[in-house]
């Protein structure tokens, strides 16, 4: 298996290569170069497999040679070694829980893959790789987390002093070794764009050998494909698949689905629920693209206004049968996109709260929303939603909401306790220089 940049289908590299590059150097994204079909008794077969089992086969083509299968398998077993439950909130509505991993959120998947990926890559290479990654909130902490103890790779995170959540910067600044914290004084564009000057500077890669561990990185990427299929294994009305609703930032988990449902997964339907950050909405209207300023909303990890996987998702669709004909027609017919405002989101968190017993995080609950009001247009169909967060990541608004306490789970009481430990610096890219060049 190769991969093409999406600026340059010509250009190709393997899996490895994509993974320790992160983007392409003509600054496109990599994009698997073959139209990968599961194995079909894979679905039928998935009910008696393990969801071992079932990622090893899932992302076994992707990985192609690069990974000698004992070693890809024991990746992919520590990569889902936490449930993913499905679970009934009503009728017709499921929540696909993504929240069981060390960091309470779905990003520890590709977080956990991504890191082994890399741990295995240059364990043989006599150069360090330096992770160097900016984060708002939860990638920093699964990064850390899925880094921790990986021999060969070190990694740096910057995160915005102060806009993160409790429960947040612990995870952020509590794992150990080979993962540093650095905390700025600005915000989440300014850590990004110390991070952009760092990956430009000569004398900065002159030293370090550096790579990104953000959503670009396929690595990071492909594995979310799992829990769609892990989803569909729970699913009981095999011939009626769901309608399935994503909370959607830079696109790269709803592409992931898209991109197992173009392998042969059965769903009837996708939603790329979305905040007030309406840029796919928009497109899906006009044809147009758009980049917008960002607009902070209470479910933060999606308030993106420049969508990095946006072009991803234009491969999917737009790629054409050798035979000539468009391979999936439009986009329209497989994807709608909804924006769901922060007054809907609390009146939502409450409401199913109270109705169903059911504790939405802000994230899944514009993901809840989203799904509801297409099966209410939709009577025939039943869905699921993805629930990115625990709540307790979010509990301003979600115990505003509800009025109720969250009570923080067992896992992650030690790290609360644990102290935190981070590098104070200012929003200035030769203070962050300083620091790579010590
Ligand atoms: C990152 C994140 C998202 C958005 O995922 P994308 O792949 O960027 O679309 C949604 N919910 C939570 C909790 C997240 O951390």
């Amino acid at each position: 298996m190769r991969y093409y940049s999406t600026n340059n289908r010509s250009s190709l590299v393997s899996f490895r290569e994509a993974t320790i590059r992160g983007q392409a150097p003509d600054k496109g994204l990599y994009f698997p170069a073959s139209n990968i079909q599961i194995e079909r008794n894979l679905i039928h077969e998935m009910e008696s497999l393990t969801n071992e089992e079932i990622a090893f086969r899932v992302i076994k083509p992707y990985t192609g040679d690069t990974i000698p299968e004992e070693q890809l398998f024991s990746i992919v077993s520590e990569t889902v070694n936490f449930p993913i439950p499905l679970v009934k909130v009503k009728e017709n509505i499921f929540s696909l829980e993504l929240f069981h991993g060390p960091t309470l959120a779905f990003k520890d998947i590709g977080a956990r893959f991504m890191s082994r990926c890399m741990g295995y890559f240059v364990k043989n290479s006599s150069r360090k790789l330096t992770v160097l990654v900016a984060t708002s909130g939860d990638t920093g902490g699964a990064v850390a987390n899925g880094f921790e103890n990986v021999e060969g790779v070190e990694v740096i995170i910057l995160y915005p002093s102060g806009k993160v959540s409790p429960v947040q910067e612990k995870q952020l600044t509590t794992a150990r070794k080979n993962v540093h914290a650095l905390e700025v004084q600005g915000v989440f564009d300014d850590c990004q764009q110390m991070v952009k000057q760092a990956f430009a500077d000569k004398d900065v890669n002159n030293k370090l050998f550096l790579t990104s561990a953000n959503s670009i990185n396929v690595a990071r990427w492909l594995p979310q494909q799992f829990y769609y299929f892990f989803a569909y294994k729970q699913w009981l009305d095999k011939d009626h698949p769901p309608v399935i609703s994503v909370p959607s930032g830079n696109f790269g988990n709803i592409c992931a689905g898209l991109l197992a449902w173009r392998s042969g997964l059965p769903v009837k339907h996708f939603i790329a629920a979305c905040n007030a950050n309406d840029v796919l909405t928009e497109y899906l209207q006009t044809g147009i693209l758009r980049p917008k300023e960002t607009i902070a909303t209470l479910s933060n990890a999606m308030d993106v206004g420049d969508p990095g996987n946006f072009s991803r998702m234009l491969e999917i669709f737009m790629e054409t049968e050798p035979s000539g004909h468009q391979g999936f027609g439009s986009l329209n017919d497989h994807l709608s996109s909804s924006c769901i405002s922060d007054k809907e989101t609390m009146a939502i968190i409450k409401e199913v709260y109270q109705q169903f017993h059911y504790l939405l995080d802000p994230h899944g609950a514009v993901a809840f929303l989203s799904l509801d009001r297409y099966l209410a247009d939709h009577q025939k169909e039943k869905g699921i939603f993805l629930e990115t967060a625990h709540p307790v990541k979010f509990p301003e608004a979600v115990e505003t909401a509800t009025g109720i306490h969250i009570e923080i789970p067992s896992m992650i009481k030690d790290i609360m306790e644990k102290e935190k430990k981070s590098i104070l610096m200012k929003a200035d890219f030769k203070e962050l220089k300083k620091y790579l060049l010590r």
